[in-house]
């Protein structure tokens, strides 16, 4: 079977063939930097992870692209309300240029953590102003725009066949309109360019042919799209919330420029729940991955458990579930390390070719990856021919990012479950002087000793059989 992927434009499984065999243009909307990333967010780009690794296991090269919303989102989807980075700049006290590069950061640190691969290209709106100004300008020119008090809008009316992604019916929208309209002429117009305001001083603000100000949030991803990959490519990718809008916008905008849905195939992964809400950065309380590593989990736990969940069903966040992925993946981990005359040379290399076989038409099949998952636990648990099993787990894992062939055993438990990690020389050290300060009441020692072994990387806890380490992830993203 080929590789199948479902569109989100013609909704429904298409064969997907490259529009240049030489390379697959795959674009990701990437994060907007004025906050951490949760595990919600985290599990559209482990889907796009996914996506990639499957193109390239049938062979694609991928030229992948994720761009960093730094300026330009408005709190609310309606062009209403402050910048997001403005926003983040008044709570941590920090410039918005400042938490752009501290929030990327994290956000990179977040992907290495969960073994994410980095795409080919990273491109910051920021970095892009003159490109998103050539686009009004062509847009205002082929008039497709109009001017108001805050900033130049696209005029949806103009394309009859506005939000056919989401299959918005216009008219529906105006009658029931909940949307504050402002000066728009229609609800489903938006921002290309914003005016800064006239009251106040913005932190990121550009000239442009129209006055002092900022892009709208959905140019750039148009912009960027086209410079790094044509105005014709392959693959999209967002989370679900993206259809009615960011989505749409970017389709609009390309459409007008160039005649094109600007990619191929449009892709979307659900939504993490928890309980019954979507977890979303603006709702104040979120887990990020940092949380999940504080309770004790290693990242590639949370990936696991995504890959149990086919990536368009949403999937309901616990910690039961996430301790099952932990135990799951420890199990794994097990089974490879049993396998251990790998070494012969006969055999090494050698893979199971009908379990591969199985694997990548779970994988061809829009990323079915519980299928996946349920045949890698098939080879894991047979009795196969000394290092057969290692080659295919290994073959698996090029895909999964699972860092099966990790030595479960060289990680140490903590009566809780939790995983420990082994500390350098130089840490055990200082925890054997925090033992003693301890000892002696001295509290206040002990606390600066704890301090130099977390610069170092390591969190202490005490626990019944002693001091567990753990290693600390993201140290500088706090
Ligand atoms: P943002 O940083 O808010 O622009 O979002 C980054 C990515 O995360 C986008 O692709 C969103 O569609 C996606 N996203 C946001 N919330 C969730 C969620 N709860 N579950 C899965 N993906 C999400
Ligand atoms: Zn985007």
């Amino acid at each position: 079977m080929a590789l199948h992927l479902y569109d989100t434009y013609e909704r429904t499984l298409r064969r997907f063939e490259p529009i240049d065999a030489a390379q697959v243009g795959l674009y990701c909307c990437g994060p907007t930097v004025y906050d951490h990333a949760h595990i919600g967010n985290l599990r559209s780009y482990l889907f796009e992870d996914l996506l990639r690794r499957t193109l390239e296991f049938n062979g694609h090269r991928v030229r992948h692209v994720m761009n960093i919303t730094d300026v330009g989102h408005l709190v609310s989807d309606a062009d209403e309300g402050e910048d997001k980075m403005e926003k983040g700049s008044r709570r941590t006290g920090q410039s918005a240029w400042d938490i752009a590069k501290r929030f990327t950061r994290a956000f990179r640190d977040d992907l290495a953590a969960l073994q994410i691969h980095e795409p080919t290209v990273w491109c910051r709106a920021t970095d892009h102003i003159a490109e998103q100004i050539a686009f009004v300008a062509d847009l205002e020119a082929a008039g497709y725009t109009y001017r108001t008090d805050d900033g130049i809008y696209f005029d949806t009316s103009r394309q009859p066949d506005y939000g056919w992604l989401a299959r918005l019916e216009r008219s529906g929208i105006r009658a029931g309109a909940r949307v504050e309209l402002g000066d728009k002429r229609s609800p489903t117009d938006f921002a290309l360019w914003k005016f800064s305001p006239r009251d106040s001083q913005r932190q990121m603000e550009w000239d442009s042919p129209w006055g002092r100000g900022f892009p709208g949030w959905h140019i750039e991803c148009s912009a960027m799209s086209e410079k790094y990959l044509g105005a014709w490519f392959d693959i999209h990718c967002g989370g679900e919330d993206h259809i009615g809008v960011h989505h749409s916008n970017e389709i609009a905008q390309t459409q007008a420029r160039h005649g094109t849905r600007l990619a191929n195939f449009w892709m979307h992964g659900a939504f993490l729940q928890t309980g019954d809400a979507k977890m979303s950065k603006s709702s104040g309380e979120f887990l990020r991955l940092q949380t999940l590593v504080d309770r004790g989990f290693e990242p590639l736990a949370y990936r696991y458990l995504c890959l149990t969940a086919h990536y368009r069903s949403p999937l309901s966040f616990d910690w039961q579930a996430l301790t099952a992925a932990q135990t799951g993946l420890e199990r794994l981990r097990d089974a490879y390390a049993a396998d251990d005359s790998a070494g012969d040379a006969d055999v090494s290399g050698k893979v199971d070719v009908d379990a591969l076989a199985a694997f990548r038409d779970a994988l061809d099949a829009d990323l079915n990856a519980p299928r996946a998952l349920a045949v890698v636990w098939r080879v894991a648990r047979s009795a196969t021919e000394p290092g057969v099993k290692r080659a295919t787990l290994d073959a698996f894992d090029a895909v999964l990012g699972l860092d099966i062939a990790h030595s479960a055993r060289s990680a140490r438990r903590a009566p809780h479950g939790a995983r420990a990690d082994s500390p350098p020389p130089e840490v055990l050290e200082l925890a054997q002087q925090r033992a003693q300060a301890r000892k002696e009441k001295r509290w206040h020692d002990a606390d600066a000793l704890r301090g130099e072994i977390a610069t170092l990387g390591f969190d202490i806890e005490d626990t019944a059989d002693g001091a567990l380490f753990r290693r600390r992830f993201d140290k500088a993203a706090t």
